[in-house]
């Protein structure tokens, strides 16, 4: 039985136009205390880590802005977000935009935080640098987690300019870290150039499943799904999606975009698919708007965001 129970509901376009007001996550109330939430939508402002083109500092307000539009209820598979669970924007992490090492710390600090509340969090990035200390709070919280991650980027170099900590670098540091329970880790979208001809290699031998691009160019990625929710199976999951995992012809607005990317219809079937896990964080993270010259990057990314709400255990649908 879907019931709104006094749930904070979006602000609809028949009560305030959608370019009105201020802009929280689906126009949210934003003022909301974790201790009353299911769910927290935050903010991650942080490019630092990045490695070339900064600009996802900006990324929590694209695609709060662009997250105007979007209503409550999903037309493809009736969830019911809203109505399900309380879900409210919490605001954004006070990050450190001159240290980068502080900032992480602060950024695990919030998300202790935030969990300490039992909310599932759903991160709106930041460069992808993020994740670390979201995951190591995931790990105080749940135990090592498994991995939904999205991306054209493995992510797992071991040093960056000699940093060990940046936006290419988190999910070697969350293995040695142990966030991570490896045989549930998946990693999808995988493309372009290495350093190296074994870069994904490294990956495949912690027992991660790397699905590089080719295996999804002219496909749907149901069966895909299909498999990965065997292989993750029942325990505690994050699903990680940088916005560089869809061809730069849709989301062009990011740091390192890279060609023959996953479609607007796979990301879909990649969300949708992850229903039924035990989802316990997300995040969206590389939106760098100023790079975006219509604002669609920011756009899909809310979209995306919104339907990793409709996935959260909890969330039913209407009939
Ligand atoms: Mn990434
Ligand atoms: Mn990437």
């Amino acid at each position: 039985m879907v019931t709104t129970a006094g749930n904070p509901q979006p602000l609809g376009g028949n009560e305030l136009p959608r370019f009105a007001g201020i802009a929280t996550f689906m126009r949210l109330p934003g003022r909301s205390h974790p201790s009353d939430l299911d769910v927290a939508v935050v903010g991650v402002p942080l490019d630092i880590g990045t490695s070339n083109r900064p600009g996802a500092r900006f990324g929590p307000r694209g695609i709060r802005d662009e997250s105007v539009l979007i209503r409550p209820y999903n037309m493809a598979t009736r969830a019911a977000p809203f109505d399900s669970l309380r879900i409210d924007d919490t605001g954004d992490v006070a990050t450190n935009p001159y240290n980068l090492l502080d900032s992480v710390d602060r950024i695990e600090a919030h998300f202790n935080e935030l969990l300490a509340h039992d909310v599932i969090t759903v991160a709106l990035g930041g460069d992808h640098t993020i994740v670390l200390p979201i995951l190591r709070a995931m790990r105080a919280r749940h135990g090592p987690v498994g991995l939904v991650h999205v991306d054209a980027h493995t992510d797992i170099n071991d040093e960056m300019f000699g940093e060990r900590i940046a936006h290419g670098t988190p999910f070697r540091r969350a293995v040695e870290e142990g966030l991570l329970d490896c045989g549930r880790v998946v990693q999808i979208g995988m493309r372009a150039t290495g350093y190296a001809a074994d870069d994904f290699d490294w990956s495949r031998q912690q027992g991660f499943r790397v699905v590089q691009i080719e295996e999804c160019w002219h496909r749907s990625l149901v069966p895909l799904m299909e498999e990965v929710r065997e292989q993750v199976g029942d325990g505690p999951v994050y699903l990680s999606f940088d916005i560089d995992g869809l061809d730069p012809s849709f989301a062009p607005g990011t740091g390192t975009p890279e060609i023959g990317g996953l479609t607007t219809p796979q990301a879909l079937e990649i969300v949708r698919g992850c229903r039924g896990l035990d989802l316990v964080g997300c995040d969206l993270v590389e939106v760098a708007p100023i790079y975006d010259t219509s604002g669609m990057t920011a756009h899909i990314a809310a979209d995306l965001v919104y339907e990793m709400l409709c996935v959260l255990p909890g969330v039913q649908s209407r009939s």
